[in-house]
């Protein structure tokens, strides 16, 4: 995550795009960096990324990166990051022969020149490799996504291993994800990867919208193809047509999202800039909720006691907590069999995403029954 570290044309973070989109390659050479669209949670990204790093490499808790940089950590922040960090030093207790490389070149040159990448910390014994990948974003990425087997191929073929496995720390979107690879997973990864570089290689290489490939490329703004399929929309009888039909216009309508959302996040890092759209200006927020200073109870209470007025009024009576702020405290299961939970309203996801199907009728037993 270093910025003056090269950016390799095929590396494991751009591997979702070039590998459904070949023709994206040729297509992001020639944006000028400046030219390239803004997204509005790298800086944070970044800076989480450089205080992970930091951390890990000084052995130190995630606070202490702020507290010594004077640099820009919340507090979700630093939990954030120490999840990582905790995540990768509980395993360093089970594995304590184990050696931690950190901001490690995972090197694929062997497949196709200019493929690499560098994977945020991996620990390696003489049997086993397990990478990390920090991920501030809450767009869910699956652990055996191209990026972290990318990671995995290059433990498999440099360190000579008998297992990988590979641990997302994402704290937005799922936790800890934890996949194990096995040799024929990673032989047939090999070549897929090959397949998909000799890809991006041809002079007529394939330039092919859709979601997970156009949400972060360079060359989204000047995308004629992707613009088209954003642009024009498709007629409401052919919608009603049939579930195919429906299932096609539904992906249109997420990279239409994805789209205007990245075009709404430049137009606000523009206006950041001093560069804003013409007609439109950045202007304060709404304060947020007053909240009371430290010295506050103290006064208050004076007050109610001078105007005769029961101080204990003042007060919220005591509540208990959350569940997951109570097993923080009390332990793993201290909450179990003394919590209810509503059931969630139904949700239209993807076929491949977890979860309980949703059966109407269950809905109207529950109604009637
Ligand atoms: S914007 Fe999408 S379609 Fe266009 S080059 Fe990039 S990934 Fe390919």
């Amino acid at each position: 995550m270093t910025d003056a570290r090269a950016h390799a044309a095929l590396s494991a973070s751009t591997a979702p795009r070039w590998i459904r989109c070949p023709g994206s390659v040729r297509m992001a050479a020639q944006v000028a960096k400046e030219r390239r669209p803004v997204h509005e949670f790298t800086e944070r990204g970044t800076r989480r990324h450089a205080a992970a790093e930091w951390c890990l490499e000084h052995q130190q808790h995630a606070s202490t990166w702020r507290d010594r940089f004077g640099a820009s950590l919340s507090e979700e922040g630093i939990e954030a990051v120490q999840s990582y960090l905790d995540t990768i030093g509980a395993d360093q207790e089970t594995m304590p022969h184990a050696e931690l490389l950190i901001e490690c070149k995972a090197d694929l040159s062997f497949i196709a020149p200019g493929m690499y990448s560098y994977a945020d910390a991996i620990l390696v014994t003489d049997t086993t490799a397990i990478v990390y990948d920090y991920k501030d974003g809450r767009v869910p990425v699956a652990p055996d996504s191209h990026q972290l087997t990318f990671y995995a191929l290059h433990c498999w073929h440099a360190y000579d291993v008998e297992r990988v496995e590979v641990v997302i720390v994402q704290p937005h979107a799922g936790g800890v994800k934890r996949k194990t690879f096995h040799g024929d997973a990673l032989e047939a990864a090999a070549v897929m990867f090959e397949r998909a570089a000799k890809a991006t290689q041809a002079l007529d290489a394939e330039i092919r919208p859709g979601l997970p490939q156009c949400r972060y490329c360079p060359a989204a703004f000047g995308c004629s193809a992707l613009h088209s399929a954003v642009l024009v929309p498709p007629t409401l009888h052919q919608v009603q047509d049939s579930p195919e039909h429906m299932a096609a216009t539904l992906d249109r309508v997420e990279l239409a999202e994805a789209t205007f959302k990245q075009i709404r996040s430049q137009a606000f890092w523009d206006a950041k800039q001093g560069r804003a759209p013409t007609g439109w200006k950045l202007i304060q927020g709404r304060p947020g909720n007053r909240r009371w200073t430290p010295e506050a109870a103290a006064a208050l209470e004076a007050e109610a006691v001078r105007k005769g007025a029961d101080p204990s009024a003042l007060l919220e009576p005591a509540k208990l907590k959350s569940p997951a702020q109570v097993e923080k405290l009390l332990g793993k299961g201290a909450a179990e069999g003394l919590t209810t939970r509503p059931e969630g309203a139904p949700k239209l996801v993807r076929e491949e995403e977890p979860g309980t199907p949703y059966t109407p009728a269950a809905e109207i037993a529950k109604e009637f029954g």
